[in-house]
């Protein structure tokens, strides 16, 4: 075999491209390639978790597809293949023990990346898969069946390429979008990409309210437990998530903003609850206290329902009610409007963090050109594609780290069964 022949050739060691080879090259009969840019690998999946790495989710493969806004189905096939529960006693079997954090976050048991990434690698080394680092690929060129993939200078051939390069966020860690051009050079289509995974800067609430609006410095800190948060664009309701919410010194974050973060856009406003129940119960509720307990100041009253005393001031200077003032001297008006601010404040997104603080990317690959059963392109047999260059990005909690392998796997295992 020449030198520079290969059976497969992966672009990319990242987590997708590393268990892409691993699969691909289990009975070591095969020659396969990985060209990676940067002189190591899994730069992002170090960083992942703040370095503690994510790695999966405990939930049902039932809920995981609904982690990954509209196109959690097309990844049915590729969690059948390799789920979360997969993963994990791939891993305990390979002597990384796993623990589960809050909210059903996995993590491995040592809170290290670093411990991953070596697995990973390892197990590359024992399956023959040659990496070559400082390989930037420049062109992918189709020919005949085969792929010229062009690198450093270099030529290497192969009957099956499989670009696994990453989205935009993060360019440092090498994935700066390189695969959306090999892609779009195959005939593919790219959907819009924005940052996803990313915190906002909002300005403060309601511009109507308070004219010149500033930013909401003296919220920074506070957390609300399993806020509610409704996007609302051009004065419709565009989506609702649940979860904690986190207010920054120049705007929002906590996982249900950087959840729902791949639909906001500049100029979209955010309705956040601060109460769980409905505006009428709540109201109901406000009626019945401020009569029993009249002569208490408001702010009080309002704090006893479990809303912070920063959140109480903040919507008592909006309704322009005296912080001092007793809750039996609340007429109808200002009631209305103090409960419909803490069922609905508004927060107007000035602008979203790039892809420099994102962690996901929004967009890729389109879906409909990519075989959903093998992850073989529909229009360029052979191309294969796997990890967050696909049109795929995943909610806070493991959900892309485990969709970059379990797309890698389903991509390997093809690639595998067509060797032979
Ligand atoms: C700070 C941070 C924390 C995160 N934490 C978590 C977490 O805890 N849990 C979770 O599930 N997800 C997390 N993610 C997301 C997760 O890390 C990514 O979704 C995942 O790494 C994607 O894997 P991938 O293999 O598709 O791409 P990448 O990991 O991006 O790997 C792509 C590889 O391709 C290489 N490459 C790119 N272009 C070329 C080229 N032209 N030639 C050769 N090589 C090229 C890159 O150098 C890179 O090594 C986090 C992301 C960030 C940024």
């Amino acid at each position: 075999m020449p030198e520079n022949l290969y059976d497969a050739i992966i672009i990319g060691a990242g987590p997708a491209g590393l268990f892409c080879a691993i699969t691909c090259s289990k009975d070591k009969n095969h020659r396969v390639l990985v060209l990676e840019k940067m002189n190591t690998a899994g730069r992002k999946l170090l960083l992942s978790g703040s370095g503690s790495c994510n790695i999966t989710h405990s939930g049902s493969i039932k809920s995981f597809v609904q982690k990954y806004g509209n196109n959690g189905s097309f990844l049915r096939h590729a969690f059948a293949a390799f789920s979360n529960n997969d993963l994990i006693e791939y891993l305990n079997n390979n002597g990384i023990n796993t623990i589960e954090a809050d909210n059903g976050k996995i993590f491995p048991e040592s809170m290290k990346a670093g411990e991953i990434l070596d697995l990973l690698l390892r197990k590359c080394n024992e399956s023959g898969v040659e990496i070559m680092y400082g390989h930037k690929v420049h062109e992918i060129l189709r020919d005949k069946g085969s792929f010229r993939v062009r690198a450093s200078g270099k030529t290497f051939l192969s009957r099956y390429c499989v670009i696994t390069t990453g989205g935009l966020s993060y360019p440092g860690t090498g994935s700066d979008g390189d695969g959306f051009r090999f892609s779009g050079d195959q005939g593919h289509t790219i959907t819009e990409l924005t940052p996803a995974l990313t915190p906002v800067k909002t300005s403060t609430t309601i511009d109507a309210l308070t004219p010149g609006s500033k930013p909401i410095p003296e919220l920074s800190g506070i957390t609300i437990k399993n806020a509610s948060v409704t996007l609302n664009r051009n004065n419709r309701k565009f989506v609702t998530y649940t979860g904690d919410l986190l207010f920054t010194h120049d705007g929002l974050s906590g996982p249900v903003i950087l959840d729902m973060s791949r639909y906001i856009n500049p100029g979209d406003t955010l309705f956040v609850s601060f109460i769980h129940s409905s505006y009428e119960s709540f109201e109901e509720e406000f009626i019945l206290k401020s009569r029993n307990e009249g002569k208490r100041m408001v702010k009080n009253l309002l704090q006893s329902s479990g809303v912070p005393e920063r959140i109480v001031q903040m919507i008592l200077d909006l309704s322009r009610i005296p912080h001092d003032k007793k809750s039996s001297e609340i007429n109808r008006e200002e009631r209305k409007k103090l409960v419909s601010l803490l069922r609905d404040c508004p927060f107007t997104v000035t602008s979203k963090d790039g892809f420099n603080v994102a962690m996901a990317t929004h967009g890729g690959i389109s879906l409909e050109e990519i075989n959903m059963r093998t992850m073989e392109s529909k229009l360029a047999p052979g191309l294969f594609f796997a990890g967050e260059v696909m049109d795929i990005d995943g909610d806070t909690g493991g959900y892309n780290l485990q969709a970059a392998f379990s797309t890698g796997k389903l991509a390997g295992d093809t690639i595998y069964r067509k060797f032979r």
